[in-house]
């Protein structure tokens, strides 16, 4: 007999194997191919991971991010490299493309490690107000906001190239979407 823990904070419809919350820490710390400092639970691109009670068998669900970034078909793979080594060689890689995927699904700490490595975090991809004020670009280096776009398109389509007027550095930012 195995104590069961007083609060799991599972409900009752999500009975999972032991395995669980090992499979799910392994899909979610995959690294996103091309910004490989933020995870794909970070990205906002994985939605969910749920296990059949009656099969045991994982499926993962994801969003893509941009449409056609070819980094989709390395992240898909990536996963089921993690369900394998997790111990589910069977998991399913489900996409999901509603509601669309979109910037603002990045979380605060994907934010900060995305600064930490000189990309420019995106800025609200809805603005709240009704009038669209582009917002200044935050250096990563540096921390000015006296920052020009240089090209729309930096290392990947994914990011523009910006610089800093301030201390001259070039750096990337992830486009808001
Ligand atoms: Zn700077």
């Amino acid at each position: 007999m195995t104590a069961l823990p007083a609060t799991t904070g599972r409900t009752a419809t999500t009975p999972d194997a032991g395995a669980g919350p090992d499979v799910r820490a392994a899909v979610a710390a995959v690294v996103d191919p091309e910004i490989r400092v933020v995870t794909i639970a970070e990205l906002g691109i994985l939605r969910d991971v749920s296990t059949d009670p009656a099969t045991g068998r994982v499926t993962v669900t994801i969003t893509p991010t941009y449409t056609g970034c070819p980094a989709m078909d390395v992240i898909r793979a990536d996963i089921r490299r993690a369900m394998a080594a997790a111990g589910h060689p069977d998991g399913e890689v489900r996409t999901v493309f509603a509601p669309p995927w979109s910037t603002d699904w990045i979380t605060v700490g994907g934010r900060a490690k995305l600064a930490a490595a000189g990309i420019a975090p995106p800025g609200p991809a809805r603005p709240a107000g009704p009038v669209a004020v582009p917002l200044a670009v935050r250096c990563p280096h540096c921390g000015a906001l006296d920052t020009e776009q240089i090209s729309r398109f930096g290392s990947t389509a994914c990011k523009a190239l910006w610089r800093c007027r301030s201390c001259r550095e070039p750096f990337d930012q992830v486009k808001a979407l």
